[in-house]
């Protein structure tokens, strides 16, 4: 195996799927972390959007775009994302998952937890891209330990990456309203944890209490940063890059692992 520069982790607060056609703050953040480190040879990601029993990696040559949401604008329906697969990364990550059994996964894609993020960080959709499943039969501190046993593809050249939200309550979502105290007291004690390297205060989250229950109601969105978070090393730098709540319930926190 070629020597390669060491690829950050990274994790995206993707939001609503809008920010694919928008320009803020945030998809300037991310369009920046493109150009910021060297290009990888390919992406794993871990999309809050794809839950499955079991862990299962996407290993088809031309994965699709998956349009994973409803009532949007024609123009979020129409957009592509066709960065290749990588079947051989699909093999890697069964291999250095083992003995957890990954299933070489042929029917799903990129789902918009991937694209939407990926085609402001790398518009060229040029650099292969595979996604692993987010077993939802498991607890919290083992999707923590498959980052860590990730983390080796970091010194092989594929940049890891997850898309969710630390703070995500579609149903007390606001409009043109404030930030909950809740999600700020929530989203600062877990941005105050990553910082420290307290990983089980963020493994534990829910000993945070209602502040937990509110902003995590369902763990989807809050668990692909684990996987970052799992894959550090001790001469790796924590660095928000991004961060804010929008619509009153949604964090859009950014986390570069580097
Ligand atoms: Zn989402």
């Amino acid at each position: 195996m070629s020597v390669s520069q060491r690829m950050p982790a990274i994790f995206f607060g993707h939001g609503s799927p809008m920010n694919a056609l928008e320009n803020n703050r945030y998809t300037q953040a991310w369009e920046q972390l493109g150009q910021r480190f060297p290009t990888p040879k390919a992406i794993l990601m871990i999309s809050a959007h794809w839950m499955t029993h079991g862990v299962a990696v996407t290993a088809m040559a031309e994965p699709k775009t998956i349009h994973d949401f409803g009532g949007f604008p024609q123009a979020l329906f129409d957009m592509q994302y066709p960065a290749p697969g990588d079947p051989a990364l699909a093999a890697r990550i069964a291999e250095l998952l083992s003995p957890e059994l990954v299933i070489q996964d042929q029917q799903w894609g990129l789902d918009h937890g991937t694209w939407s993020v990926l085609v402001k960080a790398y518009p060229a959709a040029n650099i292969p891209v595979v996604q692993l499943s987010l077993n939802m039969d498991q607890p919290e501190a083992w999707h923590f330990s498959l980052g860590q046993k990730l983390a080796l593809l970091r010194e092989e050249g594929v940049m890891i990456a997850a898309s969710g939200n630390v703070v995500h309550n579609l149903r007390r979502l606001a409009f043109h309203a404030p930030a909950y105290d809740w999600a700020t007291r929530f989203n600062d004690n877990i941005r105050q944890a990553i910082v420290s390297r307290d990983w089980n205060k963020v493994i534990n989250f829910t000993r945070m209490g209602s502040d937990a229950t509110l902003s995590v109601p369902t763990t989807e969105h809050f668990l692909p940063l684990l996987y970052v978070l799992g894959c550090h090393t001790a001469q790796d730098q924590l660095e928000i890059v991004v961060d804010g709540i929008e619509l009153g319930a949604i964090s859009m926190m950014s986390v570069v692992v580097a």
